[in-house]
């Protein structure tokens, strides 16, 4: 659902952004060249697919209102109710799915095609393998039409889930005192930062796209790198270096037998 939002209205927003971390300076400029073929056409290949599916989060949901399918509508739950449980819901199923992501086999071989990118900017956020579409828009369907979440609340999660999305890859950054102050509450990007070190250890942490809440109850918040400001890489030590920015790799990577675990 975050996807559809993007393609459809956010899109400028990413050429935006792009355009300013482009006026970074020459370095930001030879990764872009490097990166941004394969990472763009990640971006036209899942956006073609999406414009294919004729099933969406939002029209689940007003089909689940109108034919009073779903926990919430069949409670006929008051609105403030039923937005208040659709947000915790949404956020919390983020976070659940970005965490089965990395524990489980299966999925981990599609979602290190995000992580395999060498550098962050704004195209990294949508470098994501077009099965992870499917995938997340299956899910979100069914939790949809199970809950009867609310429209109106998909779409504001979308659209500030998205805009923080943007941010956390973005190559502008938040003051740094700005950003340590707001961690223990929000996903800031300084968080998300750590969470695509190429250290397992960093990795593994910081998995929430928006409040910092399930992380810190679930146990996997970390504040600050374990290594030092020197040391720390973005990628995936796994994959290989000459691969990460192959269009057709990072696309069949995840059916090789040895996935590049
Ligand atoms: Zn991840």
């Amino acid at each position: 659902m975050a996807i559809e939002t993007a393609l459809s209205y956010w899109f400028v927003f990413l050429i935006v952004i792009a355009a300013i971390e482009l006026l970074g300076g020459e370095e930001e400029r030879r990764s872009a060249r490097r990166r941004w073929p394969a990472n763009l056409a990640l971006v036209a290949i899942t956006a073609g697919l999406a414009s294919l599916v004729p099933v969406g989060g939002l029209a689940a949901a007003h089909w689940a209102r109108e034919a009073s399918v779903g926990l919430l509508n069949v409670f006929d739950a008051p609105l403030p109710v039923a937005v208040t449980v659709s947000l915790i819901t949404l956020s919390l199923t983020s976070y659940l799915m970005h965490l089965a992501s990395h524990r489980i086999p299966f999925l981990w071989r599609f979602h290190k095609i995000h992580h395999s990118d060498q550098a962050l900017d704004v195209t990294t956020t949508f470098r994501t393998h077009p099965a992870i579409y499917l995938m997340v828009l299956g899910v979100d369907v069914l939790l949809i039409i199970a809950l009867g979440l609310t429209p109106a609340a998909i779409i504001a999660y979308a659209a500030v889930v998205l805009a923080i999305d943007l941010s956390h890859h973005s190559a502008i950054r938040l003051p740094e005192r700005l950003d340590r102050a707001l961690r223990p509450y929000m996903m800031t990007p300084g968080l998300h930062h750590i969470h695509h070190s190429d250290h397992v250890a960093e990795t593994d942490s910081n998995y929430g796209h928006d409040i910092a809440l399930w992380d810190r109850l679930f146990g996997t918040y970390l504040a600050e790198p374990k290594r030092p400001p020197s040391r720390f890489r973005y990628g995936l030590k796994q994959f290989p270096q000459d691969r990460a920015d192959d269009l057709n790799a990072l696309l069949v990577a995840p059916f090789r037998r040895d996935p590049y675990s």
